[in-house]
């Protein structure tokens, strides 16, 4: 993976110190925070505590009514962030944390998981006898747009290509079309979370990008990673690949595009 700004700076180690010399050993932790912890701010806090001290990671509500937190960095900072959890921001009842050591997996910010970031849309697309989909994701008050030649995938071994197109106005994620020579219904439609060990738009810019789509077709985790650029100066043409990730939602060896049908959406 390549390293950008984003990451804590590291330091070299202090020359009285043993052993060989090199950046301080990132360390990571997953932890429990139990008790009146949801409604509070509680993950808002544990983000801008996190931040303040160089850790990456999330934190996400859970359906228990816990608080789940997944922190790496240095270890004296996740003590510092451990202590925080025991007590949480002012309006948190802490019952218990339950903390355990996992290894570091890379992320490059502290997100705060669950939240949505924006809509998205899928368009089926009857063109001149030719029919293809369009998926299409706010990004900073815009709509990142693919066409889909053969649609899209609840199967997670089913790659499917996805050619980025010009960005469109936030106004299509409400547009169809009757037209003969150009019929274009709403086939899915719903809010969609962003996540991934990479901000965004910067995952976006770098080519794999990871979200949550909550739609009624389309549900759970999918990953956009491109295979092919675009021509310089412009992000329509590259070539990409929409692949459903494994979760509860996946459903291998369905054909969403051919057992949905759009009526009633
Ligand atoms: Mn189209």
């Amino acid at each position: 993976m390549t390293p950008t700004p984003s990451r804590p700076p590291t330091h070299p180690a202090p020359s009285t110190r043993a052993g060989p010399p090199g950046p301080p050993a990132r360390a990571a932790i997953r932890a429990v925070v139990r008790g009146a912890v949801q409604g509070v701010g509680f993950r808002d806090a544990t983000a801008r505590r996190a931040r303040s001290l160089a850790l990456t990671g999330w934190v996400r509500n859970r359906d228990d009514g816990a608080v789940e937190v997944h922190a790496e960095g240095a270890g004296e900072a996740l003590e510092e962030l451990e202590a925080f959890l025991g007590r949480g921001p002012r309006m948190a009842q802490v019952s218990g944390v339950a903390v355990e050591r996992v290894a570091p997996e890379g992320h490059e910010q502290f997100a705060i998981r669950g939240v949505p970031a924006g809509m998205f849309v899928v368009q089926r697309h009857d063109q001149l006898g030719r029919r293809h989909f369009d998926l299409r994701l706010e990004v900073d008050g815009a709509l990142r747009s693919w066409a889909l030649p053969k649609g899209p995938s609840m199967d997670p071994a089913v790659k499917r290509l996805a050619v980025q197109v010009a960005d469109h106005a936030l106004e299509h994620l409400h547009f169809e079309t009757a037209r003969a020579d150009g019929r274009v219904v709403i086939w899915d439609r719903g809010p969609y979370e962003q996540g991934g060990r990479v901000p965004w738009p910067e995952a976006l810019a770098r080519g794999h990008a990871v979200f949550v789509l909550h739609g009624r077709q389309l549900r759970g985790g999918f990953a956009l990673q491109r295979t092919h650029p675009a021509a310089p100066g412009s992000a329509s043409g590259a070539q990409w690949l929409l692949i459903k990730r494994r979760d509860e939602h996946a459903r291998p060896g369905s054909d969403v595009v051919a057992e949905r049908s759009v009526e009633g959406l």
